[in-house]
């Protein structure tokens, strides 16, 4: 989509990161951001994480590209999108829930105008969560072979049954956005629907796994007879295939978006080199570890400027398909190399006595991001599919 947006000056971004700054100082809760945990812990922090959300959508940090009507900024351009994430990130408070932000594009691009004024205004007071209900035990990477299944009542309802797996957010969420087979003849990506399912029904029950860490984000989440009515169809009947695959465009690109995490990790990564010593000598005066730093800190550079690149492309409406992969693919991938690399380098080094306190938060935060790490390299589809899905639809290569 070519779009007409005048580019902000630097002057005006420079302004705006100023006071997003400002705002993010003075609003954020007191709750520090942690790779891997960012789902609530208790009651507490879930009202805090709320409050946080509705702050960011009501000052239009968020939401800010939603059309106008709907609560958007009209002064919206997509580089502020990025200052925002950035300056979120970088003060290292809760990000907002991505599962919102892609349902609430699913709906207003695909929902119909009674849908949009049901379930986006809740989304922006945040008093309603969502979470995405697409994977299931055998349909992760081939989503085409979703089997949870919905089948239409006389009365117009519609009966949904199946289970979903390694639903984030699963146990919190308010609303869920769910991929369901509605014909049973139907194979692959035909006969497949959209609906919205409230996560309180009877019938649906989110069961927690403890991811490595120990964090409780992901549910598998079982849909026993949960009964929908009409109005939960998102788009047409049978068109679930295109909804959704829209959607998952927008959060590969959510996922490589948080390039600025990458910067973080190399800021962790020159901390424990500067603060551990090897061999009683200070780490970073090893050839050998400035080489793999400035190595690492060239690739970080190398996935912001596709992201940057990318904006300008997208806005002149010159993106090319498979882009949302590459920002994924490169995304998950260094941070996986980055994060394994400190933590082999926090291992290896000793505590040089120069700021221990500061050396040993880096350890700790390298060890959770490499911890995490591989969960980036599975949401949102796989490295390896990331790979399949550019050889064809980039590099148009003949499929195996
Ligand atoms: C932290 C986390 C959060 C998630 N959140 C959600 C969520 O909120 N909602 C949701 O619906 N899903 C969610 N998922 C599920 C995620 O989308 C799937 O895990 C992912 O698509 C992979 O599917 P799978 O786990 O079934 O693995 P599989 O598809 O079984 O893949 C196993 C391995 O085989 C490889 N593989 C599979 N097929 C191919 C192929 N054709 N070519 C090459 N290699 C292949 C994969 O790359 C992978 O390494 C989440 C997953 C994680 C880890």
């Amino acid at each position: 989509m070519v779009t007409t947006l005048s580019r902000p000056s630097v002057e005006q971004l420079t302004e705006f990161r100023e006071r997003v700054r400002d705002f993010v100082a003075a609003n954020a809760p007191a709750i520090v951001a942690r790779e891997g945990h960012r789902a609530p812990e208790n009651a507490e922090q879930e009202a805090m994480l709320r409050q946080w959300f509705a702050l960011l959508f009501a000052e239009k940090l968020i939401g800010a590209d939603w059309p106008v009507e709907h609560g958007g900024d009209p002064d919206h351009h997509p580089l502020r999108d990025r200052i925002v994430a950035e300056e979120i990130v970088r003060a290292r408070a809760p990000r907002p829930v991505d599962q919102v932000n892609l349902a609430a594009h699913v709906i207003l691009h695909f929902g119909t105008e009674e849908q949009k004024r049901t379930h986006l205004p809740p989304i922006r007071r945040s008093e309603d969560v969502w979470c995405q209900l697409l994977s299931e035990p055998d349909a992760g990477s081939d989503i085409a072979a979703v089997r949870t299944r919905g089948v239409r009542q006389p009365d117009g309802d519609w009966i949904i049954s199946g289970a979903k797996l390694w639903i984030t957010d699963g146990h919190w969420a308010d609303k869920g956005l769910a991929l369901v087979r509605t014909d049973p003849d139907s194979r692959r990506h035909k006969g497949l629907t959209v609906f919205v399912v409230p996560m309180r029904s009877p019938g649906v029950q989110a069961r927690a796994i403890r991811t490595i860490g120990g964090a409780h984000e992901v549910n598998e989440v079982v849909l026993d007879d949960v009964r929908v009515g009409p109005d939960a169809v998102v788009g047409d009947v049978g068109s679930g295939w295109s909804v959704i695959m829209a959607g998952l465009d927008f959060e590969r690109f959510g996922i490589g978006g948080n390039v600025i995490l990458l910067e973080l990790l190399v800021e962790d990564l020159v901390t424990v080199a500067r603060l551990g010593d090897i061999d009683g000598r200070p780490a970073i005066e090893s050839a050998d570890i400035r080489h793999r730093l400035a190595t690492f800190a060239c690739e970080v550079e190398a996935a912001k400027a596709f992201i940057d690149d990318h904006v300008e492309q997208m806005l002149a409406g010159n993106d090319e398909p498979g882009d949302s992969s590459i920002a994924k693919l490169s995304f998950a991938d260094t941070y996986h190399r980055l994060s394994a690399h400190g933590t082999q380098l926090s291992a290896a080094v000793e505590c040089g006595g120069r700021d221990d306190d500061a050396l040993r938060e880096a350890r700790r935060r390298l060890r959770e991001c490499w911890l995490w790490s591989r969960a980036y390299t599975v949401s949102g589809g796989s490295s390896e599919m990331m790979r399949n899905i550019l050889s064809k639809r980039r590099l148009r290569l003949p499929s195996a």
